[in-house]
């Protein structure tokens, strides 16, 4: 049983019974209405699975709360305030300097993004860094996953790949090039763009996992299936030092890209691109909606029997 199997099987709940959830589990964030809709998201950091023991800590702060933060940049959704939950080795507790470095990175994204901190839980324990956050964003308005539709673009933020590069280099023992580890470890949530795209993208996911699997979760939401151009993505700039099939597969099977993944009516291209200018995000089409179930990878022209999947943390192969 895959990590998404295991979620439906023993955790889906059925919220549409109740008026005040909009959206329950399925999507990167849950819908609450509290007078007004609360988007609500947690994501939790296991070291050893999602950060090496040596991590500089001031960059843990900041990646544990900017995953978080880019849940509610993929559903359009703007910060309230976040809750941590927070277990430390003792010897980290009393090391007073791993500690303020961590505060400090966490602190900087926070402040930036104008999302308080209201409360957690602290205790003994292995590293793992699990934070809870709020956001404000119109139930009907919400950039949900089950939006796209056949015909519609497919477009990408930012650039893709390099925090997958950084990973293998690191766990091999090589050092990896100087923006891929920036790009694993200071990862930026697309907030601005996520918002400017209300009433303009039809659908959005972060890429947390790959694109392979997360753009599949989108076109699962909605039904549809999905044609994707390999030369039109935006490979992270990193990756000129590896060879075509390399960068493929960092940029499409890699995962912790925090990048949007969205789909908009072609009509719409000018407004995306003005979102991408106004919030000084690149934005990439990298393909378009199709009708069917599969997502159809095209190199120079060609169909390309890609094969790739996304990051899942129970996959039988893992
Ligand atoms: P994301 O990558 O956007 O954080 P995930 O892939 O982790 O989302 O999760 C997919 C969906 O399943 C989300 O809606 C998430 O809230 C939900 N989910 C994940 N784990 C659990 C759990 N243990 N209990 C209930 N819902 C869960
Ligand atoms: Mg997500």
């Amino acid at each position: 049983m895959g990590e998404f199997d295991l979620i439906r099987r023993y955790f889906a709940s059925d919220a549409r019974a109740l008026p005040e959830v909009p959206l329950g589990i399925g999507d990167d964030c849950a819908l609450i209405d509290a007078g007004g809709t609360l988007a609500v998201s947690t994501d939790m950091l296991v070291q050893g699975r999602h950060f090496f023991a040596d991590v500089d800590p001031e960059a843990l702060g900041h990646k544990a709360l900017a995953v978080n933060l880019s849940d509610l940049a993929a559903m359009g959704a703007r910060p309230i305030a976040f809750v941590l939950a927070l277990a430390l080795p003792v010897e980290r507790a009393r090391d007073d300097d791993w500690m303020t470095r961590f505060a400090r990175g966490l602190h900087t994204l926070a402040q930036r993004s104008a999302c308080a901190l209201v409360g957690g839980d602290t205790t003994a324990g292995p590293l793992n860094v699990c934070i809870t956050v709020f956001g404000r964003v119109d139930a009907h308005r919400a950039l949900r996953r089950s939006g796209a539709r056949v015909g519609d673009d497919v477009w990408v933020s930012g650039a893709l790949g390099a925090a997958a590069a950084a990973v293998e280099a690191i766990a091999s023992g090589r050092a990896p090039a100087p923006d891929a580890r920036r790009a694993l470890e200071w990862p930026t949530p697309r907030l601005a763009l996520g918002q400017a795209l209300l009433g303009c993208a039809s659908s959005a996911i972060d890429l947390s996992d790959g694109l392979a699997g997360d753009l599949r979760h989108l076109t699962d939401a909605s039904g549809v299936g999905a044609e994707i151009a390999l030369d039109a993505l935006p490979y992270a700039p990193s990756l000129q030092a590896f060879d075509a099939p390399e960068r493929e597969r960092y940029a499409v099977a890699g995962g912790d890209d925090y990048e949007l993944c969205f789909t908009a009516p072609v009509a719409r291209r000018g407004d995306v691109e003005a979102a991408g200018r106004a919030t000084q995000t690149d934005v990439t089409r990298i393909g378009r909606i199709v009708s069917g179930a599969a997502i159809h990878w095209h190199r120079g022209g060609a169909p390309v029997a890609g094969g790739w999947r996304g990051y899942d943390h129970f996959a039988s192969r893992q």
